[in-house]
């Protein structure tokens, strides 16, 4: 695992997709760059994301609101007082965890004990072996389940009352029932807010102490009544948006995974009050439909519906997606009631409410939303799709199966030789494709290396111009993933792209 999780860091940046922020001194710890094929594969998650969520919705609609707010808005919206990540330093190791990033780990042992003896049982039954029976009546099994739910229940609670003695103790009683750490000699544990902190203006006495905003949403809050008016909409309706966010996270590991700059792509859907169990369930199943029909394998996500609650919740489920890493959150929806506009009203002295025709009363609507990370979106993508392949002769390639609608390079044209007029041909095939499709030109080493290239890359096509090309103006279609080829008239070929990569 640990091996796959490494060939992925190291090709995205042979390739040109990621690559460390600041390289030359040394890079800057969880920011990244995004290179040549990066920022192509990145632009398209983006592209794919907003045709589904604002195009194809006549009542979804898309803003680009600033990362510099108002400070008064992270009051409201309860960064401020409640954006806080649990700390705990060990005095031993010197290492600093998540207290709750922990806790899970020691959750996590219990149940790889739990699948342990699961697949002990099931090669002892064979097709007869019953999961559920097994799992809800297996003493051993049954005990360390209980354990589990116990100390989520237990870290919920004490977390949600700030009761951090609780939390500090929890640890230190999980360190000598399953280790993890390895050490017992903790440290208290303290709350630290993610939000960086910046300020406004230049003189020291008129300064204004910001933030930088921790997630998209809020520019959409603040705007909800400038584009309800505007735009005439009706609720239910949603607002969409795409950008920057900053963390200061803590634990920030794991590549692209968990950033202190990122970008997220939310959408908050405004509704009657009361109506949030019906339009929770019904983003859970439109979000899951939009991840599976990129085809990624249904069996590489599931849903986490939370315990614990963030402070502004009635209900929260997690897609998680099978890393390379294991399962982990990719996608939150999250039932908001009307938390945020509810306070935004409190604390602006603005009226936020909602006239509705149907039932001729003002309301604040309740909100229900979507919110993904668009690096996390491209590191599933991209981790998925990277695969060494058997080629069943003894040899092997590297491809990069990325869905031909997401791929940074839809073609690639190569004249055979660098001589004969192939080149002029192959030219001319790539001035007239480049109005239509992100196409590239290569002609350098044998044409076989030219497409495990390409392979690599993700290029789903490769066009390749011979001689024949010249005399009847036929060339040959390679496909990515079957590898087979097929002799095609050059005037058909943007249909037959367009096929393969179109929305
Ligand atoms: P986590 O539990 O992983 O810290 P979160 O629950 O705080 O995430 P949300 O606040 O719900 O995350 O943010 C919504 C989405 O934004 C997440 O599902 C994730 O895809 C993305 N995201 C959040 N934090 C980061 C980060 N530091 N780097 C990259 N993506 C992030």
């Amino acid at each position: 695992q640990e091996d796959d999780f490494k060939r992925v860091i190291s090709h995205a940046k042979e390739y040109g997709y990621v690559v460390q922020s600041s390289e030359i001194y040394d890079g800057l710890s969880a920011v990244y760059d995004y290179a040549q094929n990066g920022a192509e594969l990145k632009k398209n998650i983006r592209e794919y994301w907003w045709r589904a969520m604002v195009q194809l919705h006549e009542n979804i609609v898309g803003i680009d609101a600033a990362i510099f707010m108002h400070p008064t808005t992270w009051k409201a919206s309860g960064h401020v007082d409640a954006f806080n990540d649990p700390l705990i330093d060990n005095k031993d190791s010197k290492k600093r965890y998540r207290a709750d990033v922990l806790i899970e780990d020691y959750v996590a042992k219990l149940e790889a004990k739990v699948e342990k003896e699961v697949d002990k049982a099931a090669k002892r039954f064979g097709d007869a072996f019953d999961r559920e029976q097994f799992v809800s009546t297996h003493p051993r099994v049954v005990k360390y389940l209980e354990q589990a739910d116990t100390i989520i229940k237990r870290m919920a609670r004490s977390l949600e009352q700030e009761d951090l003695a609780d939390v500090k103790a929890l640890i230190e009683e999980l360190e000598i029932t399953c280790p993890v750490s390895g050490s017992r000699n903790w440290t208290d544990v303290k709350q630290f807010n993610l939000m960086f902190g910046t300020k406004l203006g230049a003189s020291a006495d008129s300064a204004m102490d910001l933030y930088l905003r921790p997630e998209t949403a809020q520019g959409i809050f603040v705007n909800f009544l400038n584009v309800q008016k505007s735009g005439r909409m009706k609720i239910p309706f949603g607002i969409a948006q795409v950008g920057k966010a900053f963390r200061n996270e803590i634990v920030a590991r794991q590549f692209i995974f968990r950033m202190r700059e990122f970008e997220q792509m939310e959408m908050q859907f405004f509704i009657r009050p009361g109506e949030q169990k019906k339009w929770y369930e019904h983003w859970k199943a439109a979000r899951m439909q939009w991840h599976l029909s990129l085809g990624l394998g249904e069996e590489n996500y599931r849903f986490h519906d939370h315990e614990k609650l963030a402070h502004y919740a009635d209900a929260a489920a997690d897609i998680e997606f099978r890393f390379p890493f294991g399962f982990k959150e990719l996608e939150g929806i999250h039932s908001r009631t009307d938390f945020d506009l509810a306070n935004h009203e409190k604390y602006s002295g603005k009226k936020l409410q909602y006239f509705d025709p149907e039932l001729n009363e003002h309301y604040t609507p309740y909100v229900v939303e979507t919110s993904i990370g668009l690096d996390r979106m491209f590191l599933a993508v991209f981790s998925h799709c990277l695969q060494e392949e058997d080629l069943g002769d003894g040899n092997t390639r590297t491809v990069l199966r990325l869905p031909g609608v997401l791929a940074p390079t839809k073609a690639a044209i190569l004249p055979l030789i660098k001589r004969d007029g192939l080149p002029e041909l192959a030219r001319e095939i790539l001035d007239d494709l480049k109005w239509d499709f992100n196409v590239q030109y290569d002609e350098k080493d044998a044409v076989g290396r030219r497409y495990r290239r390409q392979d690599a890359a993700g290029t789903p096509i490769c066009i390749t111009v011979d001689h024949q090309s010249l005399e009847d103006r036929t060339v040959t279609l390679r496909h990515r993933d079957s590898m087979e080829q097929e002799r095609v008239p050059i005037d058909q070929l943007g249909s037959l792209i367009g096929r393969e990569v179109d929305m």
